[in-house]
């Protein structure tokens, strides 16, 4: 019956019910054993009382027929049973009742009650054939005990009254069983619906469908649990959604140039381009957009290397000014050209611990877009400076500057700010993206401000390592 694949409602309700059944057995008998005890205790005292009672009207000397009597007619109108026995070693000629003394006392009880203690008795009594609780009081003369006043009563009696408490109660048991399991149906159905539910959820989960929100309401386990979910399923909806957008965004950013080049060559092909000087151009046409489908290609490729792996292995040293004064060099005939001013300030001491083409990259990601984005005179400050244990760069372009509406996404992939514009421009915006994933990896910080029309800031902060290469 109680196996592991038992569902969790019945096992608690096998919990519950053997709770609610075991409590009330024990309460069942406690409260027997105590009533018994009391209930007996009190009629012992109350016999107790009676038969002192009655012993008040004892007037001394030998026991007369007139207060036998009295005591008769007191047994005649009382639940209890009373009489007089007179002291068969006094006087054994004229008994009221046909008692033997001696079989209803035994001489240790007759040594206490000549002392004037009253005696209580509980248990059968072979005298009546009956189970009785009984109360014995002495009379006494001059130290003689000329009789005593026996009074009891029949142990049935509270049986029976016992038996009818067990009866109330075991209907008292059945009526809250009643309630109990009406309530507990209701309640364990509002505590097992929502792992049903999750469970479901789990399973159109595992079939693809991301986009579930269970509707919790407890703040509990299960209702945290629910909301664990929600935010697991929610982040993996999410994660889905990213990769079906990046996807369409390649589709469609190889679109473009694809269709050119098959325009082109086609034109070229049908020989509708007359002249060398055309052939030329077409040409040339051609080489840019298969230059362009190279570009993305090769950026699409650092972008998945960088996604897959997360720590840099064959870092080295690199003495960042020296470095960065190599990496210019290599723009000065594009700077010239397009008249483009470069000043540089460069603090010799940081010396970053990274990767030299992945620095590289960071370098001309950013450089890139300052010559492309100023269209024609301007300057291009680079400063570096050591701070603590960290670098600051920055790269300071008097180009057209960013819409602040956009700003906060040049960095993600694909976001460009004038789509129109960039066939001109030639980039895919991946640049700053992949600067973003880079500096991360360098454990480092990227911000980058800018005015429209006036140009762009951008500070990167790299952690250096001159105090460990010091020693
Ligand atoms: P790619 O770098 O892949 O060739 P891209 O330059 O368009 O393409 P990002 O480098 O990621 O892409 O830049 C995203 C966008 O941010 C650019 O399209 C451009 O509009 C804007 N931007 C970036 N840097 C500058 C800058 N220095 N001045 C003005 N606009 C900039
Ligand atoms: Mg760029």
């Amino acid at each position: 019956m109680w196996n592991k694949r038992q569902s969790l409602s019945i096992k608690l309700w096998f919990t519950v019910i053997a709770a609610i059944i075991l409590s009330f057995l024990f309460a069942y008998s406690l409260s027997q054993y105590y009533y018994k005890n009391l209930y007996v205790k009190k009629i012992k005292t109350d016999l107790v009382n009676e038969a002192t009672l009655l012993g008040e009207d004892y007037p001394g000397g030998k026991i007369t027929e007139d207060f036998v009597q009295r005591v008769e007619w007191f047994n005649s109108k009382n639940d209890s049973e009373v009489f007089v026995v007179n002291n068969p070693r006094e006087l054994s000629a004229c008994l009221p009742f046909e008692i033997d003394y001696d079989t209803l006392i035994s001489e240790e009880e007759r040594q206490l009650l000549l002392e004037g203690h009253a005696i209580e008795k509980e248990g059968y009594e072979r005298r009546f054939e009956k189970n009785i609780v009984a109360a014995v009081i002495p009379l006494i003369d001059e130290d003689r005990l000329e009789g005593i006043i026996y009074t009891y009563i029949p142990v049935d009696s509270i049986t029976e009254l016992l038996r009818e408490l067990a009866e109330k109660w075991l209907a008292a048991v059945f009526l809250f069983l009643i309630v109990a399991i009406f309530l507990m149906t209701k309640w364990l159905k509002k505590l097992i619906s929502p792992i049903n539910e999750i469970e479901r959820a789990v399973h159109r989960v595992s079939e693809g469908d991301y986009n579930i929100k269970l509707q919790v309401e407890s703040q509990d386990e299960i209702g945290r649990l629910a909301q664990a979910f929600n935010e697991m399923a929610q982040s993996v909806f999410l994660e889905e959604e990213r990769k079906k957008e990046f996807l369409e965004n390649v589709a469609h950013e190889l679109r473009t140039p694809l269709s050119y080049v098959m325009g082109y060559t086609q034109a070229l092909k049908d020989g509708i381009v007359k002249g060398e000087e055309e052939k030329q151009k077409y040409l040339q046409l051609i080489s840019r957009e298969t230059h362009r489908l190279q570009k993305l290609l090769r950026d699409l490729m650092e972008l998945a290397k960088l996604d897959s792996e997360q720590i840099v292995s064959d870092s080295t040293p690199i003495a960042f000014a020296q470095f960065i004064e190599d990496v210019i060099a290599k723009y000065q005939p594009i700077l010239k050209e397009k008249q483009i001013r470069l000043q540089i300030e460069l603090d010799p001491d940081p010396i970053i611990l990274g990767v030299e083409g992945r620095v590289e990259q960071i370098l001309h990601n950013i450089l890139d877009n300052s010559i492309k984005y100023t269209d024609r005179v301007g300057t291009i400050s680079l400063s570096l400076h050591q701070r603590k244990e960290e670098c600051e760069l920055v790269i300071n372009d008097t180009g057209r500057g960013i819409p602040a509406v956009d700003l906060p996404h040049v960095m993600e992939r694909f976001y460009r700010v004038n789509k129109a514009r960039s066939r001109f421009d030639g980039g895919s915006g991946l640049g700053l993206s992949i600067v973003k994933k880079l500096v991360d990896q360098q454990k480092g910080k990227i911000h980058i401000e800018s005015v429209e029309q006036k140009g762009t800031k951008v500070r990167i902060i790299l952690p250096t390592i001159n105090d460990d290469w010091k020693l």
